[in-house]
């Protein structure tokens, strides 16, 4: 990449607090789990620490609770050398957490506290401002309050800058608030709660994303797991196809894919050469166990990207 993309992310920061034990406990009793991981998450600070490690500078725009998980968060970001200008502490409110439960069978038990993500207003993209409109592409999820989104997109649009909204976790939207977008990415479970569609095959796809199109939005990209990813517009759609790996934990590829795919572009890469890179780029990070931990940087990814037979 000739270019060093500057990315924005306006979006969560969890922590997840994964407890592996023998069972579940029962109401009211107490038991002795066998392992517990602390790892940084939330899509948002995922997406940042993807696009951080393929290259670009990256804008975090936050809020975390005061309290441990909040500073060890800012740590965390500074340490990859994430911009926390505008990530902010606020008082009377936790970090967002993720307690997670995980049995031997690997069924999980999940509580999400959005804590202080749900304090991320208009007000503090405006305070963002200017560091935003210094940048290439701005990334928004759904794990902050959906008025935020909107406005961002909208701040995007007036300052002709590319937007990529990721409607993850999946729920229904108002696509005219949204439909600003450069690029909407769903996976296929966000893609049916918002459309209403089933995909299972890639015709479903193609219908599907057609139908996010008839509801306004200008590009769509489905990410469609092992099947890579379809990118649908007005002039039509195509399916670019994913890498052959070997996955052994998932988690968090959707993460990798908008992440690198925002830089890939930002970079001013053709859109389908994005696309294929950001299928690459998520498909390693399936091959490894965790979220953040399981994304490559990019000396890694370059080094796979060249064997696999991509032009650098
Ligand atoms: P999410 O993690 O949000 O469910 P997907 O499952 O659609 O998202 O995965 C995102 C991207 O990760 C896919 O578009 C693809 O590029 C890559 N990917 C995921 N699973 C695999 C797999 N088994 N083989 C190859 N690529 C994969």
């Amino acid at each position: 990449m000739s270019k060093v993309p500057r990315i924005a992310v306006v979006g969560s920061a969890n922590v997840d607090l994964t407890t592996f034990s023998d069972r579940f406990p029962r109401p009211g009793e107490t038991i002795f789990g066998q392992k517990f991981d602390l790892g940084f998450g939330g899509k948002g600070a995922n997406q940042a620490v993807a696009a951080r490690l393929c290259g670009a500078d990256v804008v975090m725009v936050a809020k975390l609770g005061n309290d441990l998980f909040g500073e060890a968060t800012v740590k965390n970001f500074k340490s990859l050398g994430i911009d926390t200008t505008h990530v902010r502490i606020v008082d009377g409110v936790s970090s967002g957490v993720a307690p997670i439960f995980v049995e031997p069978n690997g069924q999980n038990r999940i509580i999400v506290v959005k804590g202080a993500n749900d304090t991320l207003k208009p007000a503090d993209v405006d305070a963002a401002a200017d560091a935003l409109r210094g940048v290439d592409t701005i990334v928004l999820q759904f794990e902050i309050p959906m008025e935020t989104i909107a406005y961002t997109v909208q701040f995007a649009r007036k300052n002709k800058i590319q937007c990529i909204v990721n409607p993850a976790p999946a729920q229904p939207v108002d696509a005219r608030q949204l439909d600003d977008a450069s690029y909407f990415i769903p996976n296929e479970t966000e893609a049916e709660v918002i459309t209403g569609l089933a995909v299972q095959s890639i015709d479903d796809a193609k219908q599907c994303a057609a139908a996010l199109l008839q509801k306004g939005f200008r590009k769509v990209i489905l990410t469609l797991g092992s099947r890579g990813a379809l990118l649908a517009s007005p002039e039509g759609s195509e399916l670019i196809a994913p890498f052959a790996v070997t996955p052994v934990d998932t988690t968090g590829a959707g993460d990798a894919f908008i992440g690198s795919f925002a830089v890939f572009l930002g970079a001013g890469l053709p859109e389908k050469e994005a696309i294929t890179r950001a299928n690459l780029y998520a498909g390693m990070s399936t091959t490894k166990v965790g979220t953040q931990k399981s994304f490559p940087v990019g000396a890694e990814f370059a080094a796979e990207w060249a064997k696999r037979g991509g032009k650098s």
